[in-house]
């Protein structure tokens, strides 16, 4: 997800769902958010840390302790090869059998839903996903990390953001 609390509004009820089944999940945050916030008389440069720990705070609540922050500016985001493999990293760490992403399709009539970061994240994720993460040449610096699966299982595509099995 691109933003500290974006999972949580996305996402938050089928997680907890998911960790009371046994399933572990792990979030990776594009972001920290120090673009976001409300209140001027908070200083800009303790948003990005106040973010994070809101997430990691909210993840608890759901039961998820593994919240991995790849640390790009907010609002600025851009389907850079850098992101791809920063993301195709963690697929490769954590080896997920499904992915719920932002996706990378402007909804026009849902415009906040295609911040310009999520559309970005949504992308680079399914990038990452395939091929990036199965392709051992893709990346030689993440040559030591074990690749996704080879065989395709499957993708389902909702309106507000992505899942798909790898
Ligand atoms: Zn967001």
């Amino acid at each position: 997800m691109a933003h500290p609390d974006d999972v949580d509004f996305g996402a938050a009820g089928t997680i907890a769902q998911w960790v009371d089944e046994g399933i572990e999940v792990s979030y990776c945050i594009v972001t920290d958010g120090d673009a976001g916030g409300f209140d001027p008389a908070v200083p800009r440069d303790q948003i990005g840390d106040i973010r994070r720990a809101e997430q990691i705070e909210a993840a608890k609540q759901v039961g998820v302790s593994d919240v991995r922050f790849l640390g790009y500016p907010d609002g600025r985001l851009a389907v850079t090869f850098e992101l791809r493999r920063d993301i195709a990293r963690v697929i490769r760490e954590v080896r997920p059998q499904r992915v719920i992403c932002q996706s990378p399709t402007r909804n026009m009539l849902r415009i906040p839903a295609s911040h310009p970061d999520h559309l970005a994240t949504g992308e680079a994720t399914m990038c990452a996903i395939y091929p990036d993460a199965r392709n051992p040449f893709a990346y030689p610096d993440l040559a030591d990390l074990p690749r996704g699966r080879s065989r395709r299982r499957g993708c389902r595509a909702t309106s507000g953001s992505t899942a798909t099995s790898t």
